[in-house]
């Protein structure tokens, strides 16, 4: 079936006026995102869609915020979790070891880049950063080099919302308000081709350059004090679906080798397939110490992240303490395990990462074909199924919008009214605003559902711009 974006508009008008929010709710004691939010409220899921208690569907096409991989409802996932629920749902770690957590750990492992040898499951992307940099620290401890005390991370970055995370993330406007909490990490320029490269320079040149700031900074807080460099290979939430270019990370692993800092990339958002390959690092053909996932690992059915570490830092820890100085209650849940083990069964011997490759290149020519020559989109960017579009007043000086358009939020508004979950996101350099939204649909998107994406933006951006 084709999608028909005539009959959208009167639909959403329809809807708009409708639809139950929870302000039919005499009282809510849920504390929201924010306080003056109307939403609707979420009634069910199937496949691509999501529903509202008025029966309203909204193709899903961030997966939430990258998260749902597989769409909703998939009962491969949901009887996983039955059958686990049946046998045993809580064993505390400190305890036992169970199945789910030890076959999920060995299939991440047999996909995981070579050198990577250890999995340590928690409950999300900011609890994985969190461990990941902690095991970073005590790893220096146990080698006998306390000495090493800063991380070097890169502005337009995030890495969660735990004191750790948010003090090595680069999004000013997160970090303002507890920036007196926040311990010191030095930001370099990220890798974002659109707004870094100057004309005269290749692109190749300018990854180098890019990536030797981080030589530059490592020199400037002392050769042998640095513990790691923290760097989403796709960037997702503060920037939009930016990827490096080609040899930036390979040029940023020889810097790490050669000063011994050791490399912790952030997965949590571009990880278990959602750029077409199951660790978005193996394009760039690098391999980090480190690496945190979540979001796609659990698909959205549990909350679920991890970090993997290579078999050296393992062993550092094996041979020094013998324990990881870190810990919490949910740690290697076996529910939460075993419903990850479904989902990553699914995207690897179920073939959905390479899905998501193929669908990705074809939502892009649509993007581009659809929007390629729009006088306020400047660009167009990402790796399968993670893709963003940034807005700007002047596509031929890439000037952005005056932030009090907030152009990225009337677009969420828009999208949602025509039945089209889109992640906005505002902030493009140093601080300047910008507008981008992200789409990171569901893998098991059909043709005909790149049809209704572009169709219900266009609807968005008329209304807009
Ligand atoms: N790192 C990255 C790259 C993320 O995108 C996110 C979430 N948006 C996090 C960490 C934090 O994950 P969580 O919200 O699950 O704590």
């Amino acid at each position: 079936t084709t999608f028909d974006p005539n009959t959208i508009q009167p639909a959403a008008l329809m809807y708009h006026c409708r639809q139950p929010t929870i302000q039919d709710r005499n009282v809510s004691h849920i504390f929201p995102r924010h306080t003056k939010s109307n939403l609707p409220v979420v009634a069910r899921g199937e496949g691509v869609y999501l529903y509202d208690q008025s029966g309203k569907a909204y193709f899903d096409g961030s997966g939430g915020a990258a998260v749902s991989c597989l769409g909703h409802g998939d009962t491969d996932v949901t009887e996983a979790i039955k059958t686990q629920l049946d046998s045993i749902a809580f064993a505390h770690t400190s305890f036992f070891t169970s199945d789910p957590a030890e076959q999920l750990a060995d299939k991440l492992i047999t996909h995981a880049p070579k050198g990577i040898d250890r999995v340590y499951l928690v409950s999300g992307g900011s609890e994985a950063m969190e461990a990941a940099l902690k095991l970073a620290r005590q790893y220096f401890v146990e080698i006998d080099q306390p000495q090493r005390r800063h991380i070097i991370a890169r502005k337009q970055s995030y890495h969660g919302n735990t004191l750790g995370a948010l003090a090595t993330g680069g999004n000013e406007w997160r970090r303002a308000p507890f920036a007196p909490m926040l311990v010191e990490t030095t930001h370099i320029s990220p890798c974002f081709e659109y707004r870094g490269k100057r004309a005269e320079e290749t692109t190749l040149d300018y990854g180098l350059r890019i990536a030797n700031e981080l030589e530059t900074e490592i020199q400037r807080l002392g050769e042998d004090s640095v513990i790691a460099f923290v760097a989403e290979p796709v960037v997702g939430a503060t920037a939009g679906a930016v990827p490096a270019v080609q040899g930036y990370l390979k040029r940023i692993r020889e810097i790490c080798d050669q000063y011994g800092v050791l490399l912790i990339l952030d997965e949590v958002m571009c990880g278990m397939g959602r750029t077409g390959t199951l660790f978005a690092s193996e394009q760039d053909d690098v391999v980090p110490d480190i690496v945190a996932i979540a979001k796609g690992l659990g698909a959205g059915y549990q909350p679920i992240g991890a970090m993997l570490c290579s078999a050296a830092i393992y062993k550092a820890i094996e041979n020094g303490s013998g324990f990881f100085q870190h810990g919490h209650t949910y740690i290697g849940h076996p529910v939460a395990s075993a419903a990850a083990l479904a989902v990553l069964t699914k995207l690897t011997d179920g073939g959905l990462v390479e899905r998501c490759a193929m669908m990705g290149d074809k939502l892009n020519d649509a993007l581009q074909h659809a929007f390629g020559q729009h006088p306020n989109i400047g660009d167009i960017r990402g790796r399968g199924l993670f893709r963003a579009l940034e807005f700007v007043e002047d596509r031929s000086t890439k000037t952005p919008f005056a932030p009090d358009r907030a152009v990225h939020k009337s677009l969420k508004k828009e999208c949602f009214e025509a039945g089209l979950i889109c992640y906005p996101m505002g902030g493009t350099i140093d601080g300047r605003s910008g507008d981008h939204i992200l789409l990171a649909p569901p893998f098991i998107m059909e043709d005909a559902h790149i049809d209704e994406i572009v169709s219900k933006l266009q609807i968005a951006i008329n209304r807009v711009l």
